[in-house]
């Protein structure tokens, strides 16, 4: 399992070879090249909740799509509120969030089972990740902040697939995106304490106190849960990147607050 990194009209993303041959679905996990933002948006800023041109950020999807071969006005976008609910879209809902008003709120993760209907999760740090089983042919992905961490999303996802579509934990692949990884998550107390909540004793694998400061492990909290949900380790694929670290190549909201872009993964059914 291995992260590759693409490059098609000079637009740089990632694809997990978790998916490789099968042929089924698209999908990409952005950073920030190949975009026309400009300033603190260089240059494939996918927020439009920021100051950036909105102009520029739409411009920015319509590029991202013809790098990544989906129909961006069926684009279909969340309402990332740092809640775990996950909500089922399908072809009454394409476009929503982007070119067409959404009749929803306060969704951070989303799955569809109808072909040719992109959905997208976006991160500045954030834990993000693609779900896909490719029996039951069914997507989702899914946004994941400590909060969404601690709460489970990832497994409330599965759970979503599984209950609306058929699929099964044992058929679901899942990408987790580069997100701000241990070495740059430090915190205090509530965070930890937030984990040892969700978690019990499981969380102290996750959670390090370095004398000062927690330094907590997002993505493997995010695998744990998978696995709780029955999801298989080999079809668990995780990027190695850490957001804070790779600033030329991603936008971090520890780093830059508020004037700052986002990344996202996308991922749509072929047919
Ligand atoms: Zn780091």
């Amino acid at each position: 399992m291995a992260f590759i990194e693409q490059n098609k009209n000079g637009v740089l993303f990632h694809e997990s070879d978790l998916f490789a041959g099968r042929g089924g679905i698209l999908h990409a996990f952005t950073t920030r090249i190949g975009g026309v933002s400009e300033g603190v948006y260089d240059s494939l800023n996918l927020r439009l909740a920021s100051d950036d041109d909105p102009s520029r950020v739409r411009e920015n999807y319509s590029i991202l799509a013809r790098a990544v071969g989906f129909p961006v006005e069926r684009l279909t976008l969340p309402d990332q509120q740092h809640t775990c609910t996950v909500r089922a879209v399908g072809e009454d809902d394409a476009g929503k969030g982007l070119f067409r008003p959404r009749d929803y709120e306060a969704v951070d993760a989303l799955v569809t089972n109808t072909p040719n209907l992109p959905i997208i999760t976006f991160s500045a740090d954030c834990g993000i990740a693609v779900f896909y089983d490719s029996a039951a042919h069914c997507i989702g992905a899914a946004h994941a902040g400590w909060r969404g961490t601690a709460g489970g999303i990832m497994a409330r996802t599965v759970e979503t697939m599984c209950d609306l579509y058929g699929a099964s934990p044992d058929t679901i692949r899942v990408a987790i995106g580069a997100c701000i990884d241990k070495c740059c998550f430090e915190t205090d107390d509530d965070v930890a304490d937030v984990m040892r909540d969700a978690l019990g004793d499981a969380a102290a694998q996750f959670c390090a106190h370095d004398g000062k400061k927690w330094h907590i492990d997002l993505k493997a909290i995010n695998r744990h849960h998978l696995l709780q949900s029955g999801v298989r380790a080999e079809n668990i694929d995780i990027s190695p990147l850490c957001t804070a670290c790779n600033t030329d190549l991603y936008w971090s909201h520890r780093l830059l607050g508020e004037r700052r872009g986002a990344q996202a993964g996308v991922i749509m059914l072929l047919k």
